[in-house]
């Protein structure tokens, strides 16, 4: 009889490969991916821990799951990821929800099969969590569910210890993949037929090679002069990190997409300094000033944190300057999540809420705004996008360009998984909508 696994992803894109390579160890166990929970003899929730409200939605989800499990009883629910990974949280999620079966951290996601299989032959709960800085496993499976786009991990962890995160603690120290590997998995991507690689890691730009020590730039440029009509993203990097080294090489390969997430979190020097970030606002614009010359069109994207302990007026409004003066394509913006066992939860002078929910909204308009007018920028222009999908609700089929902006057409051709050059005729938001002008690939 066929078995059936589901899995509920939060967080960022780093947790959608890890899924992807969750999935792979569940098909090679005998089970098949299906959509309905209902429908699953496995769950796997992989959490995120990363901002409180990411933890508190998957609370709820794995508290929904009770009555299933008692209607259903040889399901088994596993929870893993950065949520459990924390300290106490496995015995705290295996106290408040005790239906769950298997608990595992960030460290050991590779060992899920011998997992189920020790649930399977125990009625106790499997909890199992690591403490190490982690370590490189190459040749995992994966079932990779995002075609025409591929994610490769080239690292893994942190060692920047920014005073709000919690990665550090939960991922481990940070280290790279051997070159070759990243290589050799990218080349098979190639192969499968993959229109899109993106490069991942917590902080992509400090990759060392374990073996002949090629850096990032390096790998970027090996990866974009390998053979083939493909594009190429990475994520994320760290301003401290960014080199001029790295926008040459951005400018030197066409593969590489103009579009650089560089997250700055602040415009004030005083906050960066409480938030350890490691540079101060002007050295971030001096990185985007190289940046902007060696690729005039790059599209910068980035992340603000508002509302960080501390956080004056004055702050703030350095914040909105630097926004205004870097003019980014588009901005993720968060209110400060405390996380504990971090540095800044014991820091004092926490911002009211309302004061953080003014200043976001401010933000978010601004940034609203500067996101319209860059769309509005192809508008009566060629863009080429790679056709990721077809949007039932709109009944247009869609793909993003290189500078991240998502286009809708129309087309009589099933062009999935096609490079498509749109002319555009309206811009909404982050979204643009054009015409069919040429097909390739
Ligand atoms: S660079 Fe800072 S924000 Fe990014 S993962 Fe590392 S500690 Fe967290």
């Amino acid at each position: 009889m066929k078995q059936y696994f589901h899995i509920v992803t939060y967080g960022c894109q780093m947790n959608v490969h890890e899924s992807e390579k969750i999935a792979g160890l569940l098909a090679r166990l005998g089970y098949e991916s299906c959509d309905k929970i209902e429908e699953a003899d496995i769950v796997v929730f992989n959490t995120c821990c990363i901002r409180e409200n990411a933890e508190n939605h998957a609370y709820g989800n794995i508290g929904m799951l009770k009555k299933l499990k008692a209607a259903k009883r040889n399901m088994i629910i596993a929870v893993g990821g950065c949520l459990p990974q924390q300290i106490k949280k496995a015995e705290e999620l295996h106290e408040k929800f005790p239906f769950v079966d298997i608990i595992f951290g960030t460290h050991n996601l590779g060992k899920l099969e011998d997992y189920i299989l020790e649930k399977r032959a125990r009625k106790k709960a499997v909890i199992k969590i690591e403490e190490c800085d982690g370590s490189v496993i190459e040749g995992e499976p994966k079932l990779r569910t995002s075609y025409p786009n591929a994610w490769v991990n080239i690292m893994y962890g942190c060692n920047n210890f920014c005073s709000y995160c919690i990665v550090p603690y939960v991922r481990g120290r940070e280290r790279s993949r051997c070159c070759e590997n990243v290589i050799e998995e990218v080349k098979g991507l190639l192969n499968e037929g993959y229109k899109e690689i993106t490069l991942l890691g917590q902080n992509v730009n400090s990759y060392l090679s374990p073996t002949g020590g090629m850096k990032f730039n390096g790998l970027l440029d090996k990866i974009s002069s390998l053979d083939g009509d493909f594009r190429l993203r990475f994520m994320t990097s760290h301003p401290k990190d960014f080199s001029r080294e790295l926008a040459e090489v951005i400018a030197a390969h066409d593969k590489i997409c103009n579009c650089v997430h560089l997250p700055v979190q602040s415009g004030s020097d005083r906050i960066l300094k409480a938030m350890n970030r490691k540079y101060t606002s002007s050295d971030y614009l001096k990185k985007v000033e190289i940046l902007k010359k060696y690729v005039p069109d790059c599209a910068i994207t980035t992340d603000i944190i508002v509302g960080f302990p501390g956080e004056s007026e004055e702050d703030f409004r350095q914040t909105v300057k630097l926004v205004e003066e870097v003019d980014f394509a588009s901005a993720f913006t968060f209110v400060y999540s405390k996380r504990e066992g971090t540095k800044a939860a014991t820091m004092p002078d926490a911002v009211p809420e309302e004061v953080s929910k003014r200043r976001i909204m401010e933000l978010i308009e601004l940034v609203n705004s500067r996101t319209r007018e860059h769309s509005a920028r192809f508008v009566g222009k060629n863009t080429v996008v790679l056709c990721e999908g077809y949007d039932e609700k709109k009944g247009l089929y869609l793909g993003r360009n290189e500078y991240g902006r998502m286009g809708y057409f129309e087309s009589k051709e099933d062009v999935f998984g096609k490079f498509v050059d749109l002319k555009i005729n309206k811009a909404n938001g982050i979204s643009l909508y054009g015409d069919i002008v040429n097909v390739r690939g």
